[in-house]
């Protein structure tokens, strides 16, 4: 491993023009484009490159590649080897300097961490041959803990807690590989009939479909008009029924508190398991109370997909504030913090169903939701699938018969087509220059 250098990089800002056909509206993002910052790593091994990537919903693409390219700075002519014997030491370095001034670990410098983390993890996996879940689940309690960035969280984690959890979840590890290989390890959800965008027509027949291929849970968008939700809730219910399957809601943050509250307790009638960002992702304690408040109508309260980092992670856990964890791959500092709130979740006992609503999500929670579930909490782990702009990826993730099938490519399944970027990069891609993309380029200008 100390053979292989990393000699260069390239950033590209790719954006899918998903506003076309709303896939991807909710509350908050009336129509976005579904887009990745990408980096591609290169190394001085023929053959041998790596990718990452975060995800954004289009304008904003650029701020996360400008951060992207400083951070990659700091990593080219450094050995794999020097990158991954102390994985946490290479996060708190990425973290650190002048740059910590324009976070410190959040928004969209924190993404571009996340993004940059990544790209060394698929490295990782490359060179050795693994897919990345396979590549963290062999190893040992001591090396998991070697991978945390334990600051400001010791005083609900330590890493002799965490070491401990970890070789407690050595116990029937083998038999949950297994599983995973036989591709029963993560079952499914799907949102891609929930958008809010979507006419009455177009989500039922979506429904009809999706439970047709085997899906047991399904996610509506809510939030910005009660009559409609009752309408497209009543629709969910008169496709799927209630027995032996769940309805979610997701509010995309649009309620104040006691907003939310009053909503939800007239949405309770068609049982939502829970209604996700229901609030701000910052508002811990309101969090909390929107979860007291609707415990006696049955519905519980999840959020995550722009939960910044493992601060405000420790926090939501310590208020008992969420039912659920949704953890996204990229929006915290990539596989490592993961890993930290992963352990975090275990000791709150709240179950974790990654976010994935988004392009190329998928592709990097399908392993985070195995490692969840070979290694952590040891219990089936749900994930969102959202069945869109799989074909632009090298390694799409799968679906079948409501299960994710477990990838065993090498690496981190994040790798895009150079036809992919030829198309649609922003803004000089086919796609972008096109009559059809510059109308798409003029909407997103003005903010729309
Ligand atoms: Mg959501």
């Amino acid at each position: 491993m100390d053979k292989v250098i990393i000699t260069s990089y390239s950033i590209h800002d790719i954006r899918f023009p998903t506003s076309l056909q709303k896939d991807g509206s909710d509350a908050m993002n009336k129509s976005p484009d579904y887009s990745g910052a990408f980096i591609i790593l290169r190394t001085n091994v023929p053959n041998l490159k790596a990718y990452g990537m975060t995800f954004t919903s289009g304008s904003g693409n650029e701020v996360v590649c400008v951060a992207m390219e400083t951070l990659a700075k700091r990593i080219v002519g450094r050995s794999l080897a020097a990158l991954t014997e102390n994985m946490s030491m290479t996060y708190r370095t990425l973290v650190s300097g002048q740059i910590r001034w324009i976070g410190p670990e959040k928004g969209a410098l924190h993404m571009a961490t996340g993004a940059v983390v990544n790209s060394i993890w698929d490295l990782w996996g490359r060179y050795e041959g693994k897919p990345v879940w396979r590549l963290v689940c062999e190893m040992s309690p001591e090396e998991l803990v070697n991978l945390i960035d334990f600051r400001y969280i010791v005083d609900v984690l330590t890493p002799e807690e965490a070491l401990q959890m970890l070789r407690e979840g050595q116990q029937g590890k083998e038999q949950r590989m297994q599983d995973a290989l036989n591709n029963k390890a993560v079952p499914a959800y799907t949102t891609s009939a929930g958008w809010l965008g979507y006419s009455d027509e177009k989500v039922k027949t979506l429904l009809k479909e999706t439970v047709k291929e085997g899906f047991k849970y399904f996610k509506m968008k809510v939030g910005s008009n009660i009559d409609d939700d009752r309408r497209k809730l009543a629709i969910a219910r008169s496709v799927i029924g209630y027995n032996g399957v769940k309805l979610m809601v997701d509010a995309n943050q649009v309620w104040d508190v006691e907003e939310a509250i009053e909503y939800m307790k007239q949405l309770a009638e068609y049982k939502p398991w829970f209604i996700e960002e229901p609030t701000s992702p910052d508002d811990i304690l309101g969090h909390a109370r929107i979860r007291r408040e609707l415990e006696p109508y049955g519905v519980g309260v999840a959020t995550g997909e722009q939960c910044q980092n493992r601060v405000i992670w420790k926090q939501l856990f310590q208020a008992g504030a969420i039912d659920i964890a949704q953890i996204d791959a990229c929006r915290v500092g990539g596989v490592n913090e993961v890993l930290c709130i992963l352990l975090m979740a275990k000791k709150f006992g709240v179950p974790v169903i990654p976010h994935s609503g988004g392009v190329g999500l998928p592709e990097y929670t399908q392993h985070i939701s195995t490692i969840d579930y070979v290694l952590i909490s040891q219990k089936l782990s749900l994930l969102e699938y959202v069945d869109h702009l799989h074909e632009y990826f090298r390694y799409p993730c799968r679906v079948v018969n409501g299960y994710f099938t477990t990838p065993l490519e090498p690496g981190y399944s994040i790798e895009i087509y150079d036809s992919t970027i030829d198309e649609f990069e922003f803004p000089h891609g086919a796609f972008w220059v096109s009559p059809i993309g510059k109308e798409v380029t003029e909407i997103m200008l003005q903010g729309l």
